[in-house]
């Protein structure tokens, strides 16, 4: 049994981004103000981001032209390959077909590249000289690195302690690139000392180094901020995965029944799934779409769909979305990039629209699910993708029991290289599963502003 490759020739390769708001039965709850509780105008973003991005933001075009200058640089590692994991479900004894898009052979590794290279073309057009953003496990980070390089930007970013101290590499990866890389929470903003005034030790989240990007890209008036998940922005340029797949799938003669993405921000999991959602939303053809979250971090599966801060210190815009509230800090698990405490906007209204499910996992089923892919088909997997992975192997197994074959697709959306202490840990049986209690919700969600 051989893996199939589905590879499409460079000029198959999409030259506009798949804008899924185009296609909405209902349109998503505004953005608010914080001040005022009113919906924000785009004259209220303009600080942090440049004026073709928050266009973008509330566009309702269905299709995007991607710039000839961005399309020019994904060239270099798309199309990405889509393969039949035949090992894969030859190990699991399963009728399935299942199918994975592979976003590991861009440069820094994973998907982000696609909205990286993007913004930071949007910003140079617009005189902007420096880019601020904030960083988990440093996937993100890298990625805006690499994008800033090619652009002629500088690019600072505010690393979570935790990981800045765990994941040294990455953090050289960035540095190659050029940026300067800070551990979050730092003595550089308000946001920052105020944390270690109140908690000296603090390892940082998402959260905080959000608050600290955000505040010294709106006092600079060369810098603007950068988000690498969550907003519409990021998850429109993240399209190309699924309008690839979509004309791969089509060379491989089949449509998936299934579509499985790790939902962090909600990023990858849109890249993959709403070029398809949109066929479903148009009445061309259904399809069941699958969110995978960590237990850990359960913000679809057991938090609140409310208004929320984007970031600890309450310095964004109110998104409605489901949350964990700004204040959670997710316990230490090794998909750093999951470690969110909300979801894209539109990732939420879908869900609360019936049109996408989703589960949580446990670490260790996550970890398994990785090992058992690679040893079937060789591929490392990012611990956030074992995420995908593990509810992709799920669904196959559904198959086997039910004795049907349905086609499974998932977003493989990183490869593991700068992970392998993770997989040590697993190994040594040093990984555990994180059990959340229903008081520890009710503490994170009692924060949540007053809207309304
Ligand atoms: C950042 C990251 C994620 C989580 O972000 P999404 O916006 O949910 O995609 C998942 N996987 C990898 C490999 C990442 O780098």
């Amino acid at each position: 049994m051989k893996t199939v490759k589905y590879l499409l020739t460079e000029d198959r390769m999409p030259t506009a981004w798949y804008n899924i708001q185009a296609d909405l039965p209902v349109p998503p709850p505004p953005v608010l103000h914080p001040g005022t509780g009113q919906p924000i105008s785009p004259d209220d973003l303009a600080p942090l981001f440049p004026m073709a991005l928050i266009m973008q933001e509330v566009s309702t075009e269905r299709f995007i032209e991607i710039p000839e200058e961005v399309q020019a640089i994904y060239r270099q590692w798309r199309p990405t390959p889509l393969f039949r994991a035949r090992r894969l479900e030859q190990a699991l004894d399963t009728p399935a077909r299942i199918y994975y898009k592979y976003e590991g052979v861009s440069p820094t590794g994973s998907h982000k590249p696609n909205t990286a290279v993007a913004q930071a073309y949007y910003n140079k057009q617009e005189g902007v000289k420096r880019l601020v953003t904030e960083t988990g496990a440093g996937q993100w980070g890298s990625s805006l690195a690499m994008a800033g390089a090619f652009f002629g930007l500088e690019v600072l970013v505010f690393m979570v302690k935790v990981s800045y101290q765990q994941k040294p590499y990455r953090r050289t990866l960035m540095e190659a690139y050029g940026a300067r890389v800070v551990a979050s929470p730092s003595e550089e903003t308000n946001a920052g000392r105020a944390i270690l005034a109140a908690c000296p030790d603090s390892t940082g989240s998402l959260g905080i180094a959000i608050s600290e990007a955000v505040e010294v890209a709106a006092q600079d008036p060369d810098a603007k901020y950068s988000l690498g998940s969550v907003l519409n922005h990021v998850l429109l340029h993240q399209t190309v995965i699924g309008e690839e797949a979509l004309a791969q799938m089509e060379l491989a003669d089949d449509y998936p029944d299934i579509i499985v993405g790790c939902t962090g921000g909600g990023s990858n999991f849109s890249g993959i799934s709403f070029p398809f959602i949109g066929k479903k939303l148009r009445g061309e053809r259904d399809v069941r779409v699958v969110a995978v979250e960590p237990a850990a971090c359960p913000s679809m599966t057991r938090g609140k769909y409310a208004y929320d801060f984007g970031d600890t210190a309450k310095m964004t815009p109110l998104i409605k979305m489901h949350t964990l509230g700004h204040d959670f800090v997710p316990p230490g698990i090794h998909a750093g990039g999951l470690r969110y405490h909300g979801m894209a906007p539109l990732v939420s209204h879908l869900l609360e629209l019936g049109v996408i499910e989703a589960i949580n996992v446990q670490q260790l089923e996550t970890f398994s699910a990785g090992i058992q892919f690679a040893r079937a088909e060789g591929i490392i997997p990012a611990p956030e993708a074992n995420h995908a992975i593990a509810g992709a192997i799920r669904e196959a197994l559904r198959c086997k029991e039910e004795g049907v074959s349905r086609a499974i697709l998932f977003n493989l959306c990183g490869h593991g290289h700068f992970d392998m202490q993770a997989y040590t840990d697993y190994m040594a049986g040093k990984l555990r599963d994180y059990e959340y209690s229903e008081e520890e919700v009710a503490m994170a969600l009692a924060g949540l502003p007053a809207v309304g």
